[in-house]
């Protein structure tokens, strides 16, 4: 026997139906002004709590796995199918990671191992600890430390720039420190990947320690850092709409995965936003020629080796099925460019090696056209195998890339199309730790997400400009 709230529930929920059948055709216009910066913020703030209580989003942390629950669990409210692949990753686990010095052994959490860092042998080595006369971003600085331990105080430049130092100055370990006690990662690379020496962190209360006993004489530190390799796995997730032709899907994706040294905002959280509100205004139309399917890509900062799996263990009339693949990463950049893939090699750029599929160029057009349609200006970025698209375009699955611009200088051109400042770097938290919500602008977002949100209902209605690009190319 239904009770009495059962029923009237049984009658709200009848009431309710024809606002269903009121949803409708997707169009450009009415799918791309419903896209919101508001939305896509909202996902960038889950992901940077995912990393902050994961360390970062790399492949085989917790913060990357939550960011996977997260997407898969919105794709699923907003109805459509979704499906995930584990893709296994060699990663290193640090088995001892020591440092000894006068009898005083360091270890996690005082001192960490950085993600990318070496081994020693077997039981350690010994060298002597000393500090720099100055900042370590001159190699100089390092004159006479072969085979030393070397304490380094970070910024003036980035880490990396020490750490090159170190290593061209043949230094057993560097030890960088700053005000923040760093936390250890759940993994580092694989040892013997990278040639660097043994990369340590610390906090600035071990590091005066450290720098106190240095100043009472010679200080000799035995440094004994083992990694064993092990195998680690992280989803691709992988959504669809149950409307549309399942025969020819439009497809958009976006990796997931931060590098280790941050907690990837803009990348490339940015794109994987995007994606996800896009696929919740979907919610509100129920129609378009062909189906929408969307992929958050794993361990792309490791090789595009969660696109390269999932597009390999495709079929050859799954990959037919593809009618189009376009990919977002790093849509947010504070200093932007729109950035729109240049399939047509308009400014001749493009490196001979990469071969672009036919239907590609019909995608470029459509994007510059989006991007024009909201008003806003884009410039071409040469073709790359910088990001997921590549593993499609290697299939000859017709491809579009946007991008709002990485490490590299924003020109003059671009300052006037786009504003903001030429000579400074678009993303001058690329890979770094400060890639968190202060690093994206909701300018570059909001474009990005607008043009990409036309292209794809455009697309989910049309294919004819890919097929007859095909046809002819
Ligand atoms: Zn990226």
């Amino acid at each position: 026997m239904l009770t009495i709230t059962a029923a009237l529930s049984l009658a709200l929920a009848v009431a309710a139906a024809p606002s269903a059948v009121e949803k409708s055709t997707l169009s450009p216009d009415a799918f791309s002004s419903a896209l919101s910066v508001d939305g896509i913020m909202s996902h960038l703030q889950a992901f940077a709590g995912f990393a902050a209580a994961g360390v970062n989003r790399a492949h085989g942390t917790s913060g990357y796995n939550a960011s996977a629950d997260y997407v898969a669990k919105v794709a699923e409210q907003a109805g459509l199918k979704v499906s995930r692949q584990s893709v296994l990753e060699e990663l290193g686990q640090v088995t001892i990671g020591q440092l000894t010095v006068n009898g005083v052994v360091y270890e996690s959490p005082t001192v960490v191992l950085d993600a990318y860092t070496n081994a020693t042998e077997v039981g350690g080595s010994a060298g002597e600890l000393v500090s720099l006369p100055g900042s370590g971003c001159e190699q100089e600085d390092f004159a006479g430390t072969d085979g030393k331990v070397v304490l380094v105080m970070l910024g003036e430049c980035d880490d990396n720039a020490k750490v090159f130092n170190s290593m061209q100055a043949k230094n057993l370990a560097i030890i960088l420190y700053g005000d923040v006690a760093p936390a250890a990662n759940p993994y580092v690379e694989v040892p013997g990947r990278f040639v660097v020496p043994v990369v340590l962190h610390t906090g600035i209360s071990t590091a005066q320690e450290l720098l106190g006993q240095i100043e009472n004489g010679t200080v000799d530190a035995l440094v004994n850092v083992q990694i064993e390799s092990v195998m680690v796995p992280g989803d691709n997730v992988v959504a669809q709409t149950s409307w549309g032709s399942q025969e020819k899907v439009i497809m958009f994706g976006a990796h997931l995965d931060s590098v280790q040294a941050g907690p990837g905002i803009n990348d490339n959280g940015s794109g994987s936003a995007t994606l996800l509100e896009m696929v919740k205004q979907l919610a509100n139309f129920n129609h378009a020629e062909y189906a929408i399917r969307f992929g958050w890509w794993a361990a792309e900062e490791r090789g595009l080796h969660g696109s390269k799996q999932y597009v390999q263990q495709l079929s050859e009339s799954e990959r037919d099925q593809i009618a189009a693949y376009i990919n977002l990463d790093m849509t947010g950049s504070p200093n932007y460019k729109l950035g729109v893939q240049d399939n047509s090699n308009s400014a001749g750029q493009n490196p001979p090696w990469i071969s672009v599929p036919a239907g590609s160029v019909a995608i470029e057009r459509i994007l510059q056209e989006a991007f024009r349609s909201d008003g806003q200006n884009s410039v071409p970025t040469p073709v790359s195998s910088a990001s997921d698209h590549a593993s499609f375009m290697a299939m000859g699955i017709p491809s579009g890339y946007l991008e709002s611009g990485a490490g590299a200088r924003k020109t003059a051109l671009e300052a006037e199309l786009f504003g903001g400042v030429a000579g400074e770097r678009y993303d001058s938290c690329y890979h770094q730790l400060c890639d968190n919500m202060n690093n994206v602008s909701p300018d570059a977002l909001i474009h990005n997400a607008r043009a990409a949100g036309r292209a794809m209902a455009i697309l989910a209605n049309d294919i004819s400009a890919i097929e007859e690009e095909q046809r002819s190319g």
